[in-house]
């Protein structure tokens, strides 16, 4: 059966993992951390998975959680007035639910059901010299490392990524005791803080390692008021500062945090990377080539929350582009036709993140206004973090979207 190496264990690498194994192949999996030290490990995600990304682990049959993880059913977007009111405020309901599973749950379970079905597990640190030596023993390698070191044999593509430098500064905190939404209390929703020229905040609920959980994840721009977790290294303070910032320009979310505390002593994250695409091909000094799959090739800015959803897109297209291949070589045209092929989707992710990144223009702040009074402009825009294609048929083009706020509001 054909041998296939995996450097990487987060959601493309596992998901690739499990499916190949699932159908014969020989998988190699290399992970640079052991499943104990995931789960014991800091948080790494928000993780928040729409429908389509789900059902590719449905399909899969690793859909561990499902029962346990908080059934996600709305998208709520706020925008704060400069008095900290609440300026918009509604919530679109997801056609099918959305789920967050702590990733330190998640890829810790599926690496232990990976070994446990006999799956050669390697717990090491690859470097680009190893994959040199495997890239000969293997009939495909694939780099599905994250944002990690060896994003370095991966050329950035200048023409796909339009910004060099971090556009957000994130900080995230997993709490326990949140109230529910004042206004929704019998459902589950994200909730997308917009606060004009400063950032956003979302909170969306969890399954983390001590059970139910919410998450209060600020993305600040770069050199702004949110801009000030970065060095903090107490947990405790990392959560007053969150706080502090909730109180000041998102009161309506403040109110129901008063007596909030962090899952665990590993419940914080800061940090900030470029949205950058990338050749999907990277060349080995030896002249190997490896295959670059998720964030190594493609890495969204988390303000539209798509890089999980886009690892398991990615991971279930490259699956199909496998098993399609059958015994053939994964030469450097199939490669590069299989990352074409997941960039068909991925495309529209990128779109969509990198607009939401900057400031809106008139005709969006339009329909993030109507959405308000519009329940079906609401349920769209809801729906478009699960496919995010949509938003080319009314969200970028003001003649569209006008087009489309007018038809709505004939139907009302
Ligand atoms: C703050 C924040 C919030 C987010 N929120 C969301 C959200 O709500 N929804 C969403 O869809 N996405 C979200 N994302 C993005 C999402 O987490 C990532 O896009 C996704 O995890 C990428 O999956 P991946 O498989 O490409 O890589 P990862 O999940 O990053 O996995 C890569 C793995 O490879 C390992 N590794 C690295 N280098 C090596 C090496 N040399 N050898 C061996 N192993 C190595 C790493 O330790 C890691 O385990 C968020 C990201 C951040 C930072």
């Amino acid at each position: 059966m054909r041998k296939i190496l995996i450097v990487g264990a987060g959601q493309s690498g596992l998901q690739l993992a499990l499916g190949l194994q699932s159908q014969g192949y020989e998988v190699t999996l290399m992970s640079n951390r052991t499943a104990d030290e995931i789960r014991s490990g800091r948080v790494m995600s928000t993780q928040c998975m729409f429908h389509t990304a789900l059902q590719h682990e449905r399909d899969l049959g690793i859909n561990f959680w499902e029962t346990q993880a908080p059934k996600i059913e709305g998208l709520g977007v706020s925008v704060a007035a400069p008095d900290a009111s609440r300026a918009v405020d509604w919530v679109g309901k997801l056609d099918g639910y959305a789920q967050s599973v702590d990733q330190r749950v998640k890829m810790a379970g599926w690496m232990e059901t990976f070994a446990q079905r006999g799956g050669q597990l390697v717990i090491h640190g690859a470097a680009v010299s190893d994959l040199d030596y495997f890239s000969r023993t293997y009939d495909l390698v694939l780099v599905s490392a994250g944002k990690g070191e060896l994003v370095s044999m991966f050329g950035r593509d200048a023409s796909r990524s339009p910004y060099a430098e971090p556009q957000r500064a994130l900080a995230v905190a997993y709490v326990h005791g949140l109230g529910p939404r004042p206004e929704h209390p019998d459902y589950d929703a994200v909730r997308c803080n917009l606060v004009p020229g400063v950032g956003e905040l979302f909170v969306m609920p969890t399954l983390t390692t001590s059970g139910r959980a919410d998450i209060l994840f600020w993305e600040g721009i770069p050199g702004g008021p949110l801009d000030v977790f970065q060095g903090v290294k107490d947990p405790s303070e990392h959560l007053s500062l969150t706080l502090e910032l909730m109180e000041k320009y998102t009161p309506w979310e403040y109110a129901r945090a008063t007596k909030v505390e962090l899952t665990d002593a590993a419940g914080t994250l800061a940090g900030r990377y470029a949205p950058t695409v990338r050749n999907p091909i990277g060349r080995l000094p030896g002249g190997g080539l490896v295959l670059g799959v998720a964030d190594v090739v493609v890495a969204n800015d988390p303000i539209t929350g798509q890089g999980s959803n886009s690892a398991s897109k990615c991971a279930a297209s490259y699956l199909a582009s496998i098993t399609e291949h059958g015994d053939k070589p994964f030469d450097e045209a199939w490669m590069q036709a299989t990352f074409d092929r997941y960039w068909e989707t991925a495309q529209h992710v990128t779109k969509w993140t990198n607009a939401m990144l900057g400031v809106p223009p008139e005709h969006v702040l339009n329909l993030i206004g109507a959405a308000g009074q519009l329940q079906p402009v609401a349920n769209r825009f809801a729906n478009g973090f699960n496919d995010p294609a949509d938003f080319e048929n009314f969200f970028y083009d003001p003649e569209k979207a006008g087009a489309y706020l007018a038809e709505v509001a004939q139907g009302a």
